[in-house]
């Protein structure tokens, strides 16, 4: 027999597990009886001074065993019908994992390397400031979701579909936590293996990975996909084609303008990665608890109105790195990942302004959008010296307008370069930042303080361009054509980009049962 049971502990108690079982025994008033338990849910209740940890577990009776995980289960698809997906981030692995279980056979072009050959390519971009336009931290082996924080939560409501996503990273590596925490967590060191992992799955059961396979062209005949041309030359015939680029991909979206198939200018955000010391962010968040080995290095998420436009935390990375996350020469973009201990003694955060094709009226283009965020990134990489260097101000400085005198210690690698990101920055994001940041620091009491940097620009929070798609989620123009996940504007993030490659491979299943 199953049973439920929820109640609050001390930090403390939760990890305690003598403790969890007799309370379970006490509260289910289970006497001398034999039982098992298991974690069903985790999350921290840091709003009173007196920190609590809402547990929720699964209690089983008369002997029954702790369930497993469901299994993964792939079918042999050395023989079966070909699905081409281009792009090998979250997105493209889900879909492609999900065609092992529907006996379809996924064939993956992705433009960059491996997992291990990319890592070379983000040391170079890391010491050296040379970016490869086609292996970084957007770009190679399993996508932005690679070397990302690898925070699984996600604003999507489909909790059957998250589950099995999250049962999914647990089948290839990840820990079991995963399923449990109200706010899941991987890690950058964890994450290469668990991609490595679903791609030996891939390949076993009989589909294909192909590196340095660039799409560079879709070929169609009478509005209907037939191939895909692979750098500049070699064309494929594919019925199926998933399109799985991220929002980073702006050849993709350049060429869909000059096949004159429609695709739209999207809404997304734009401003600065913030960095504090974690210390401080425990401190605050934790009531003066520093330190402490029961809670992890804490986080906050915060969002404001200002001039009736939203302003928000985004990608918060307790104990992290701000790393550089341009595609190209000529540009400087930041991000943030984690750990899976994270424990490093930096907390930084994205603070961005939401903007919308309607603040460029001068622009009419799909790509309104994405000639903002490809100009302010230029900008910022001028400011700072042309190279990965990017440029910084103290937060105090930057809200009183007056350049830094110097700067503190970052984890940003490539470096910073003092400047008043007031000039910067267009007014349009420095003036709603400004005013955000006045408000967060009111909400979050230590949060202003001078020794905070803000480094510029965080850039790429989402798609900046909308590839349409109809109820069978094929573009509007081009039949079997599958447009998916962020670059196509119908995810923000690993899982909703995982959930959103299965949706398109369970489509085309269902295309090919129905014919
Ligand atoms: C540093 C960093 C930290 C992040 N942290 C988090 C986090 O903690 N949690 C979270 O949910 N999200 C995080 N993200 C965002 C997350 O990684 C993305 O939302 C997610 O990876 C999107 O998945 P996707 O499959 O749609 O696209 P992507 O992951 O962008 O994958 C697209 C793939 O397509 C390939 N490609 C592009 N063009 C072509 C082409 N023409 N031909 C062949 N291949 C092509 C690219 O090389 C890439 O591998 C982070 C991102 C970064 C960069």
């Amino acid at each position: 027999m199953l049973l439920k049971i929820q109640f609050q502990t001390t930090p403390e108690q939760a990890k305690d597990q003598v403790f969890l079982e007799n309370k379970i025994r006490k509260e289910l008033k289970l006497g001398d009886a034999n039982f098992s338990f298991k974690w069903n849910r985790r999350s921290i209740d840091a709003r009173k001074k007196e920190i609590k940890i809402n547990c929720s577990f699964e209690v089983f009776l008369d002997g029954e065993s702790i369930p497993d995980v469901p299994s993964f289960l792939p079918k042999n698809v050395h023989s079966e019908k070909a699905v081409a997906i281009v792009g090998s981030g979250p997105a493209g692995l889900f879909a492609a994992l999900r065609a092992l279980e529907l006996g379809l056979k996924p064939i993956i072009f992705e433009r960059g390397k491996d997992v291990r050959s990319r890592r070379r390519d983000l040391a170079k971009l890391n010491k050296e400031s040379i970016v490869n336009p086609e292996s970084n931290y957007c770009f190679g082996e399993g996508g932005a979701g690679t070397y990302s924080d690898g925070k699984l939560y996600t604003r999507s409501k489909k909790r059957g579909d998250i589950q099995r996503a999250l049962e999914w990273f647990v089948h290839f590596g990840a820990t079991e936590d995963i399923l449990v925490d109200a706010h899941p967590h991987i890690g950058t060191n964890k994450l290469p293996q668990i991609i490595v992992a679903m791609r030996e799955e891939i390949l076993r059961c009989g589909g294909e990975v192909h590196f340095n396979a660039k799409v560079t062209d879709f070929v169609s005949v009478d509005g209907k996909i037939s191939g895909i041309e692979i750098n500049g030359s070699n064309v494929l015939s594919f019925e199926y084609v998933i399109l799985a680029t991220g929002h980073s991909a702006r050849d993709i979206f350049e060429l869909f303008v000059k096949k004159n198939w429609a695709l739209e200018a999207k809404p997304f955000a734009l401003g600065v990665r913030i960095e504090h010391a974690q210390s401080l962010i425990d401190k605050i968040q934790y009531s003066g608890r520093l330190n402490d080995e029961f809670l992890p290095p804490a986080s906050y998420s915060l969002v404001t109105q200002v001039n009736g436009r939203g302003v928000y935390s985004f990608c918060m990375c307790p104990g992290g790195i701000i790393a550089p996350c341009a595609t190209s020469d000529g540009e400087v973009v930041t991000n943030g990942w984690s750990p899976s201990k994270r424990n490093n003694p930096y907390a930084n955060s994205g603070i961005v302004v939401s903007v919308g094709p309607e603040d460029f009226p001068h622009d009419t283009s799909p790509l309104a959008c994405l000639n903002f965020q490809r100009e302010v990134e230029q900008k910022c990489w001028e400011a700072a010296g042309k190279n990965q260097q990017v440029p910084a101000q103290r937060l105090v400085d930057f809200i009183e307008g007056r350049k830094s005198k110097d700067l503190p210690e970052t984890s940003y690698q490539p470096g910073l370069t003092s400047t008043d990101l007031n000039a910067v920055l267009p007014p349009l994001i420095a003036e709603n930042l400004r005013l955000a940041l006045m408000d967060f620091g009111k909400k979050l009491y230590g949060f202003m303080t001078n020794d905070a940097v803000l480094h510029a620009p965080e850039s790429r929070t989402s798609s900046p361009v909308q590839i349409p798609r109809n109820e069978d989620l094929q573009h509007p123009d081009v039949k079997n054509l599958y447009p998916c996940a962020e670059g196509a504007g119908y995810a923000g993030g690993i899982i909703s980009a995982a959930i959103d490659g299965m949706k398109c491979m369970d489509e085309i299943y269902n295309t090919l049962s129905a014919t």
